[in-house]
């Protein structure tokens, strides 16, 4: 850290969307700010191309839609339920503009730019190796032999939370709480995006995809249309993976189970002659409020992010970098106020957390919390999209005699190996807590 001054308020870990926008708050306000990051660059470490809820992010930067890196407004979003060859789809056409494509390394770079631009001091290339804790509170971090003062420290290391397991803040990561993203970049070439997808003209597409594409692991597949690319990708649930594979059930590498999605023969119309520019992979969290530590705060510090284990993903949405950024909004403010009230001790930094606990992220979280544990349930990614799927086959591929729906969806079940009574326990328990 050479060529770091003395003593900053605030140390920033992770140049991600939450240390950013916390960091961009508080330099505007007038804090002394630095954001140390491991990686060269900030967002060299990121890795999705995907779709970002945008109002949270106008809320700290009220011009995000004229200077973010905003590839396409999301103006269709699909879901398609896949048994072998055969794919149901039903897809939404938005009425306004909510969400956006882009590539997370490019709206992370953005958005650490801001914060710079307003004050603060990024340096990359260091790897934070501990939080210092001296007299029983944070008063900054140390990265090899260097060590920072701070009057506060923001954790926004991101998912592995490495730093906070050291601290003893947060159990070590269960892998029934995390998944797997895997992600491919296909270049299809200029201008041809609105053609393949049947988009108007700048406008994009986000695209979940359920049932034979995980190779039995829970999880799904995603497609993001780009300005002139496409993200393609699978998130797959690590601790179930881990079971099938010990239990001889899969022996795949991932890569090889992304091929398959690419080579799919529905799928891969939609990418015909593209070229794989990048492939990457990165751990995201499934557990909903289950990776959420028993605190989000100590003297000295505050915790925000996927770190704060901030994430809801519930296979039709993916919730991450909004979160983020309100999260590190949220901090930002109640450091501001904390300083405001005499310091930040434990007491005043408490407000982060009771500011987080009243907000939309708390409340989606609290509201969706069975998801995590739903994501364990193998059914719901293997026989239920195999019971629509074969029930769809039954009514439009019959020869001469279409079933009833009645028959159709009693055939489906059986082939599928699921009585009436657990699909309707099975429904009754997604509709209870929808
Ligand atoms: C495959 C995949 C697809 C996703 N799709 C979406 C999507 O479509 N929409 C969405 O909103 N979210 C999505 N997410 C989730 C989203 O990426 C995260 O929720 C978001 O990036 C969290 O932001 P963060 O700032 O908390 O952490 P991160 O973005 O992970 O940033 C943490 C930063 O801290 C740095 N760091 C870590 N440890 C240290 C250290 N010791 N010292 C210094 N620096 C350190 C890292 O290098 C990194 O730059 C996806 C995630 C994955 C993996």
């Amino acid at each position: 850290m050479d060529g770091v001054p003395g003593k900053f308020d605030v140390v920033v870990v992770g140049a991600g969307p939450a240390g950013s926008a916390a960091a961009y708050l508080l330099a505007k306000a007038g804090f002394k700010v630095l954001i140390l990051e491991r990686g060269r660059g900030a967002g060299s470490k990121e890795l999705f191309g995907g779709k970002v809820y945008a109002p949270p992010l106008r809320d700290v930067w009220p011009g995000l839609d004229k200077e973010a890196p905003i590839h396409r407004w999301v103006t269709r979003e699909r879901i398609s339920f896949v048994r072998g060859s055969r794919v149901a789809t039903i897809e939404y056409s938005l009425g306004r503009r909510v969400g956006f494509t882009t590539y997370l390394p490019e709206l992370a770079k953005w958005m650490s730019d801001k914060a710079v631009e307003a004050g603060a001091v990024l340096v990359d290339e260091v790897r934070v190796d501990e939080i210092v804790v001296r007299d029983g509170r944070i008063v900054g971090v140390r990265s090899g032999p260097d060590t920072v003062e701070a009057d506060v420290v923001v954790d926004a290391e991101g998912v592995n939370r490495l730093l906070l397991e050291r601290l003893g803040l947060v159990e070590r990561l269960n892998p029934s709480y995390v998944a797997l993203g895997v992600k491919e970049v296909l270049n299809v070439g200029k201008g041809t995006i609105e053609e393949r997808f049947a988009l108007p003209k700048g406008e994009g597409l986000a695209w979940m995809v359920a049932g034979d594409v995980t190779a039995g692991i829970p999880g799904g597949g995603f497609i993001y249309t780009m300005k002139d690319t496409i993200a393609i990708g699978l998130v797959l649930h690590i601790g179930k993976a881990m079971e099938k594979a010990e239990a001889g059930q899969i022996n795949k590498h991932v890569s090889r189970i992304l091929e398959e999605f690419r080579l799919h023969p529905y799928f891969k119309q939609f990418w015909k002659d593209a070229d794989v520019m990048e492939y990457g992979a990165h751990m995201t969290i499934e557990g909903g409020l289950r990776m959420v530590p028993k605190r989000l705060y100590a003297p000295g510090l505050v915790i925000v992010g996927d770190a704060a284990g901030l994430l809801l993903n519930t296979g039709y949405t993916v919730r991450g970098v909004d979160f983020a950024v309100a999260s590190g909004r949220i901090a930002a403010e109640a450091i501001i106020e904390a300083f405001n009230r005499g310091g930040p001790t434990e007491e005043n930094l408490r407000l982060y957390e009771e500011r987080l606990k009243e907000s939309f992220v708390w409340r989606e979280l609290v509201r969706h919390r069975w998801i995590g544990r739903g994501m364990e349930d193998e059914c719901y990614f293997t026989s239920m999209p195999g019971v629509l799927i074969r029930i769809l086959e039954k009514l439009y591929e019959a020869d001469y005699e279409e079933p009833t729906l009645i028959d159709a969806l009693l055939e489906s079940l059986a082939e599928e190996d699921i009585s009436l009574t657990k699909l309707i326990m099975k429904l009754g328990s997604v509709v209870s807590k929808l």
